[in-house]
């Protein structure tokens, strides 16, 4: 008896350190204390973005009653900010908090797991991964990467971003040199501006440094925190490029399986508290902040002339069919993707938009 218990205790000590791949439940000590490291790829205590992950962190410990304790570090605190997905895929840390699309070399089909252009807002994508057989598509190819991902908060809608010139056609992109990631980063491109990738914390200097000419962010809450309308004229919307982009809490799946399984039901749940919170927060602060930015920084507000909008979604289209063509995995999400958002259109047709347009007229 007292051998069987040694190799057990082994077996879970070999799981913790993450060079295992299956633990025996069996072995699993239900009152085991966990401290585990949270790495995001945004600043430290970042209105929003960064909070959902310090919610989390807070909700876990109060719910398991102390059990388990999560430390949020900032980007660049210990990896980079793209460094994220790297970091929990090979166990240097548990958990993290970002965004798929930040991952499009080594993932393609994580950017619907956020935002693609045209796509889903927030309720929709929302409704997709969590009853819609979306999320057991991301599990599934993030599996292979030692990674289990939980939804983990929404932005809504963003802006289109800050430009310190005028757009009046797609004439005034070409060679525009722009932040924005993702498949709205290949649309620009096709519409022969510059795409580029960069991390939060680096854009105010990179924009007013002209580094960049112009560069998209979350919406009016989270742009006025870096104070972009100090460095830029305009603000355009809308964000065509991330309709309702979704963030994700990424677990290392031999740490996932270390754990007992009420904890596991715990962050399941926290997650998906904080999943909505998030969404509240940004819908009730955006307005508010906007309000600021025009009436006291006198930001000028700009809609995207139509028919730039309508050649962003030719091009979106036609990329998005392309990806399909190239990649199986991403041929498989794209199908349940399409087809959800064109069942979810038909039915918001007759009701939250012609319910909204009727409000509002
Ligand atoms: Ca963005």
């Amino acid at each position: 008896m007292k051998k069987i218990t040694l190799i057990f205790s082994i077996i879970f000590l070999v799981g913790c350190s993450g060079q295992s791949e299956n633990i025996d439940s069996q072995s699993i000590d239900k009152n085991e204390t966990f401290n585990w490291r949270l790495v995001t790829s945004w600043p430290k205590n970042y209105p929003g973005l960064g909070m959902a992950p310090e919610r989390i962190a807070d909700l876990v410990e109060e719910m398991s009653d102390g059990q388990m304790k999560i430390t949020v570090y900032g980007a660049e605190e210990q990896v980079p900010a793209f460094g994220v997905f790297d970091a929990v895929s090979s166990g240097s840390h548990q958990m993290g908090h970002s965004g798929g699309y930040f991952w499009k070399g080594k993932v393609p089909a994580a950017q619907f797991f956020t935002s693609v252009p045209f796509g889903l807002t927030a309720d929709e994508i929302n409704a997709w991964v969590n009853r819609g057989g979306g999320l057991e598509l991301w599990r599934e190819i993030y599996a292979p990467f030692n990674i289990y991902p939980i939804p983990a908060g929404n932005t809504g809608t963003q802006m289109f971003g800050w430009f310190n010139k005028e757009i009046n056609s797609l004439e005034d992109v070409k060679g525009l040199k722009m932040r924005i990631p993702g498949i709205g980063g290949e649309v620009l491109k096709e519409a022969g501006g510059i795409p580029v990738t960069l991390p939060g914390g680096e854009l105010f200097t990179a924009l007013q440094t002209g580094v960049i000419d112009a560069t998209e962010w979350v919406g009016p809450y989270n742009d006025l925190t870096f104070g972009f309308h100090q460095a830029a004229k305009y603000y355009y919307y809308p964000g065509w490029h991330e309709p309702g982009p979704m963030l994700e809490l990424l677990i290392n799946i031999d740490a996932w399986n270390s754990l007992p399984n009420h904890l596991q039901v715990i962050i399941e749940t926290a997650t998906k508290a904080v999943n909505q919170d998030m969404l509240d927060e940004y819908l009730a602060k955006n307005n508010q902040a906007l309000t600021e930015l025009v009436e006291v920084h006198g930001v000028e507000l700009r809609r995207l002339p139509d028919d730039v909008i309508e050649e962003f979604r030719e091009i979106s289209n036609k990329i998005l069919d392309d990806l399909a063509k190239e990649d199986e995995t991403i041929a498989k999400v794209y199908e349940s993707y399409l087809n959800f958002k064109n069942n979810v259109s038909a039915y918001h047709e007759i009701s939250e938009d012609a319910f909204v347009e009727s409000r509002n007229k």
